[in-house]
């Protein structure tokens, strides 16, 4: 299928797609297009115009700034999965980066891309909230930085409104004693479950966040809780794993039911805070 015509940009900096942005009717960005093009082609998007990032060098970069790692929007999933800085410094991203689709997907997609889409069965959120990273958004009126918890506002929707541009992702950096454990739909690889857990042993911590399960990604608050200030333990992990989607309405599709879900959920919760805890 062949989407309906529109005007095309290549801007070569984020100023000038900002200002493309503000001075352009009913305008979309380009990123990696593995979630924008079949849109298009599906007419579910018609945008009149397309601001295609992919030239912008200034938004595509890994690198460790004051104790921080920060991520440009345009580095992409393969980027991501073979950054040796990354996997010393916050190894769950290059870890989740191996399970997104297949090798072409993770070549041409990206980070910021992924994000912004918000499609509840995308891996990244999951990270993103484990990782209580921060995001940077720019717009017409300068730039600014929203909580990975205000990020994702509902299904496909973020705080990034459409005449602003994610710039670049930012999260601390974190131990070893980190994994992501998902059960993917077949066909896709995209999650039905997948939870991503950050184990802090000398604080007796862990931070979850799920994908796939709800209409938005979240934080398992429920688990954290009954893992707090606790030395980890397989049985403790079980018991506190069952609490993995409580408090959440879990989709229902024709890929799972709600109960099936939240059961993938317990389950992946457990099976990643025993890999992150080596228990
Ligand atoms: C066959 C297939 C399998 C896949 N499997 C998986 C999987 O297993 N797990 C998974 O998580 N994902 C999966 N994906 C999705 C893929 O990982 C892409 O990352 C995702 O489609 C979006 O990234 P993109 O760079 O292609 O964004 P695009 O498609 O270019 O854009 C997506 C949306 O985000 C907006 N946007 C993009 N960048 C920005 C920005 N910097 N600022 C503001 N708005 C922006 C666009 O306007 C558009 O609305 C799969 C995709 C395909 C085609």
């Amino acid at each position: 299928m062949i989407p309906s015509a529109f005007d095309y940009h290549q801007p070569a900096t984020l100023d000038e797609a900002i200002r493309l942005l503000a001075n352009t009717e009913d305008a979309k960005v380009l990123a990696g297009g593995h979630s924008l093009l079949p849109a298009m082609k599906l007419r579910l998007a018609q945008p009149k115009t397309i601001v295609d990032l992919g030239r912008i060098v200034e938004l595509s970069y890994i690198r460790e700034e004051n104790g921080r790692i920060a991520i440009g929007a345009m580095t992409t999933h393969f980027e991501i999965e073979s950054s040796a800085l990354l996997r010393d410094k916050c190894p769950l991203l290059p870890e989740l980066a191996l399970h997104i689709g297949d090798v072409q997907v993770r070549n041409k997609g990206t980070f910021g891309g992924s994000l912004v889409h918000a499609d509840p069965a995308a891996d990244w959120p999951a990270a993103v909230l484990a990782l209580n990273a921060e995001f940077e958004i720019a717009g017409p009126n300068g730039r600014r930085t929203v909580q990975a918890a205000e990020f994702f506002v509902e299904m496909m929707q973020t705080a990034v409104q459409p005449n602003e541009i994610l710039r670049e992702v930012r999260m601390p950096v974190t131990p070893k004693s980190v994994a992501y454990a998902k059960f993917a739909q077949k066909a896709s690889g995209f999650a039905i479950a997948g939870v991503a857990v950050l184990v802090t042993n000398q604080a007796r911590t862990a931070s979850i966040g799920i994908t796939g399960v709800a209409a938005k990604p979240y934080r398992a608050t429920a688990v954290e809780k009954h893992l707090q200030g606790k030395e980890l333990s397989a049985e403790l992990i079980r018991a506190a794993s069952t609490k993995a989607a409580d408090g959440i309405d879990p989709l229902n599709d024709i890929h799972a039911s709600a109960e099936f879900r939240a059961r993938l959920a317990q389950v992946q919760c457990q099976r990643a805070l025993e890999r992150a805890a080596a228990v």
